[in-house]
């Protein structure tokens, strides 16, 4: 392939220009797939999670794939490019570094110059969000992830791979090209570079272009739904309701097992079938009964795939009244953050553990406290059960900030565990209720949001962790619905976190997404709790870990609009082009609705969902979504709910989709 950084390089310089075709032939023609005289299949069929590069310092650096290709987009192509050419570029960039293994004797899988695919530390916001927005999207021919030839600009026509190497590769073949050029820069076989930026003006999808360039291929992501769902948190004590919806979007009846880790004992398995395109709500207390402290798995026995959350009503300590909800987790993980965390005066904040397996997790809990002291817990979790840490007995309660802390669990034995945190409040001393976050898996350099809102009667933070041992730099892009966007710089202290009030960064009366993302390469977690008095009536909290990444599918198990509730959609659109969606609500009474919707770029669209299906108390009034991208720009989807359960108990939830 041919790389814009040897163009710029060699374009000043004629002489050398006219070696270009030589030092191509020398540099880039040992490509994995046609090294030998046969087309052998690359043999790989997903995309992997990181990648090996060897680094200019001679060292080997283990990357996540994204954030290494977030390095590598932008110097490809100009990210000024249109939003589809970087998406195409990205999937095809992908797809080179999944198959590649051109340094097996340093244990490398790529090289950072033109070797193999440059990569520079330096980002870009517009490829970031083409990465992100395209994440374990790559182009298969027969299910394997193809090696994604591409090169400069063509002269009308790509090339046969076999008249360019002697090798047949059956998805590079001679197509039209609409470049524009007339001359051949590169080798020719594979996607045009230049074609696929003229395409992509001309308003062709990635898809399409790839599908263009690699005859025969298919351009998809491998995430669907999961066949396990884990919580760590579940209680059937007095003054709480634990529910569990669960979502089927397949043709076919999945046949699910909910077992119950009992904290104390009493582990149960309750089997459940849910009928195709419909959901199941379960409550946990007619299952095991009332009294009880515990985790949940899901488990789809008939590995059809399904979508797991769990909706809780309380009236804590028979005050502070109000609901959570949480998408399940399909992994148990050795590592968990939260950014948000408080033990100020009227918030109690728990951690609950769940360990699913047969062996006890020995965990280091870690408090990066906001005067940016860190103090350390070590406990244990039994196995097949669940332990609460009641934070505000280790940290005490003070109105300062070394009572705000963000948190580390890391199990030190290797068995994976699964953490969540519980957290009630009188916020203000007015607005009473309480939120749940499932932890993060790990530190993310950018963080997604689709809900966000400065009007009266809403307070919206961001929290931002740092676990890290430097300074994070930080740029909070605010999309706000109606116009009115903003870029604003942070920074996040090593072993702390900062929190932002939006109303003082966007002034009052704005619904906006937005994206957080680290310049500097440094990792950090985000999270945004909300408080509100909804309607004047309703008040209470919710709180959400962002999305780390933008979909084009996005599933919710739980929504309902029956009286006493209100459900929104919220979607947020961080590219530059429009989304077009299309939204399935899966309704309790077995019938199924669609909705069609835009999400302008750079922008937000909000769904009152009461519209859409009506109000009336019987089943179906409650419904799980599907949100679907038809065009292939990545979103991101939210589902904020307001409530009066059962007449007394107001508050509100959230849930950022699976
Ligand atoms: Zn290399
Ligand atoms: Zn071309």
């Amino acid at each position: 392939m041919i790389l814009k950084g040897m163009k710029r390089r060699w374009a000043g310089t004629l002489a050398v220009a006219l070696l270009v075709s030589a030092c191509l032939l020398l540099r880039l023609f040992p490509a994995p797939a046609v090294s030998g005289s046969a087309y052998r299949t690359s043999g790989i069929s997903e995309v992997p999670d990181t990648i090996n590069v060897l680094m200019p310092d001679g060292s080997v650096r283990t990357m996540e794939m994204d954030e290494y290709l977030k390095g590598v987009v932008p110097s490809e192509v100009s990210a000024s490019w249109p939003y589809d050419s970087l998406a195409a570029q990205a999937i095809a960039a992908r797809c080179y570094a999944s198959t590649a293994n051109r340094h097996p004797d340093k244990g490398a899988n790529v090289c950072t110059t033109t070797h193999c695919q440059v990569w520079r530390a330096a980002h870009d916001p517009r490829t970031d969000t083409a990465v992100d927005s395209t994440h374990k999207v790559a182009a298969r021919y027969n299910g394997e992830i193809i090696s994604a030839f591409y090169f400069g600009h063509c002269d009308g026509n790509t090339r046969n791979s076999e008249s360019v190497w002697g090798s047949y590769v059956p998805y590079c073949r001679s197509v039209s090209c609409p470049c524009g050029f007339t001359t051949m820069w590169g080798h020719g076989v594979g996607m045009c570079q230049e074609g696929a930026k003229v395409l992509a003006q001309s308003g062709w999808g990635y898809r399409d272009i790839l599908k263009h360039y690699y005859t025969g291929v298919e351009v998809g992501g491998t995430e669907t739904t999961a066949v396990d769902w884990y919580f760590a948190e579940g209680t059937t004590r007095p003054e709480f309701v634990t529910y569990l919806c669960i979502a089927n979007p397949n043709g076919v009846s999945a046949d699910v097992t909910i077992n119950y880790l009992v904290e104390g004992g009493g582990n149960q398995s309750v089997p459940y079938t849910i009928g195709p395109n419909s959901r199941l709500t379960v409550d946990a207390a007619k299952d095991i009964g009332t009294g009880k402290d515990f985790s949940i798995r899901v488990t789809s026995a008939n590995n059809v795939g399904i979508v797991a959350e769990r909706p809780m009503y309380f009236n804590y300590k028979g005050t502070w009244s109000g609901g959570s909800d949480t998408v399940g987790t399909p992994y148990p993980g050795t590592t968990w953050y939260f950014a948000e965390g408080t033990t100020r005066p009227d918030f109690a904040t728990y951690l609950c553990l769940g360990n699913p397996n047969n062996q006890e997790a020995q965990v280091t809990v870690t408090y990066f406290k906001g005067d940016g002291n860190t103090q350390q817990q070590a406990v244990n979790v039994s196995p097949l059960s669940r332990l609460t840490v009641p934070v505000n007995d280790v940290l005490g309660t003070t109105d300062d900030v070394s009572h705000d802390f963000a948190a580390r669990l890391e199990v030190t034995n290797g068995v994976g565990i699964i953490a969540e945190r519980p957290m009630y409040f009188n916020y203000q001393g007015g607005w009473s209720g309480g939120h749940d976050a499932m932890g993060a898996p790990s530190p993310r350099t950018t963080w997604y949001f689709a809900e966000g809102t400065t009007r009266q009667n809403f307070a919206t933070f961001l929290c931002l962790a740092n676990p890290s041992d430097s300074e994070a730099a930080v740029t909070v892009t605010y999309m706000v619905a109606g116009g009115g966007n903003r870029d604003i710089a942070y920074v996040v202290n090593p072993h702390s976190r900062l929190t932002i009030d939006v109303s003082s960064a966007l002034g009052g009366g704005k619904d906006f997404s937005c994206r957080v993302a680290s310049t500097n390469d440094v990792g950090i977690i985000a999270e945004r709790p909300m408080y509100f008095n909804y309607g004047g009536a309703w008040s209470g909290g919710h709180d959400a870990v962002g999305a780390p990444y933008p979909k084009t599918s996005w599933y919710f198990a739980e929504g309902t609009t029956r009286p006493n509730f209100a459900t929104f959609l919220c979607l947020g659109n961080p590219t530059d082009k429009q989304a077009s969606v299309l939204v399935t609500y899966m309704r309790g009474d077995g019938i199924t609705q669609q909705q069609p919707a835009t999400v302008p770029p750079l922008s937000r669209t909000t769904i009152c969902v009461n519209d859409v299906l009506g109000t009336a108390d019987d089943a179906a009034h409650d419904t799980a979504m599907i949100v679907e991208v038809t065009n292939g720009v990545g979103i991101v989807a939210e589902r904020p709910m307001y409530f009066n359960y059962m007449g007394a108990w107001t508050g509100g939830t959230d849930a950022v989709g699976y």
